[in-house]
């Protein structure tokens, strides 16, 4: 089989999961990303350093999580990231474990409205109910929070987004986590005013319009 295989994909994945420690979105090997070519899923592998990932470290897999290609475990997590794939029409996942989300699925079922930026992942940000990490029931759990959406908290763990490129999933992480910063930020000297429905879902259809949308 050729290396050269997803081969753009993989590279991305190095260059992201690099970025999410640097970021602080993650600590030490926590945390794992994909990203999807037709059939073929290129995704972090398990309990690696990703200051030393080189392209050949990094599995594809199909959408049944069979190894194609690599030699090393793909991450825990596949179960979630296929899930997303096949539930969610992901384009690529990201999933981190940073510190304000986390934080905020312990005191929180979702993100309050505190900022238009919640409006781009459709709606209220849910938390996903506890399931042990890399389990089946955290992959329907996540699945459960994530309908219409694109991004959850998992409860005492950490956060999922979805788009469909990675750069676009993973700014949707830091924006997340920057949400919840936001919210305990405020909470710590009194309580937060939100913005309304009406607003909000004003702003979810300005969103649809945000940006380079003709490039
Ligand atoms: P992996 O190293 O297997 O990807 O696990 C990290 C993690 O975040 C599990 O939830
Ligand atoms: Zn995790």
């Amino acid at each position: 089989m050729s290396s050269s295989r997803l081969a753009a994909q993989r590279s991305e994945v190095i260059a992201i999961a690099q970025r999410m420690t640097a970021d602080r979105l993650v600590v030490g090997t926590s945390g794992n990303i994909s990203v999807r070519s037709g059939d073929l899923v290129a995704v972090t592998p398990s309990g690696v350093d990703y200051d030393d990932l080189q392209v050949a470290d990094i599995p594809v897999v199909n959408l049944d999580g069979d190894v194609v290609e690599g030699d090393l475990k793909p991450t825990s997590e596949l179960p979630m990231h296929l899930t997303a794939y096949r539930e969610h029409d992901a384009g690529a996942v990201v999933h981190t474990h940073s510190l304000n989300a986390t934080a905020l699925s312990l005191l929180r079922d979702e993100v309050p409205a505190v900022h238009y930026q919640l409006a781009d992942f459709g709606g209220p940000v849910r938390v996903a109910e506890y399931a042990t990490f890399g389990t089946p029931e955290l992959a329907q759990s996540m699945s459960k929070a994530l309908t219409d959406r694109t991004g959850c908290i998992l409860r005492n763990h950490g956060t999922v987004t979805i788009a469909d490129s990675l750069p676009k999933a993973y700014n949707r992480a830091r924006q997340l986590e920057w949400l919840c910063e936001l919210w305990l930020t405020a909470k710590r000297i009194g309580d937060p005013s939100l913005l309304s429905d009406e607003e909000m879902a004003r702003c979810a259809e300005l969103f649809s319009g945000y940006g380079q949308q003709s490039r």
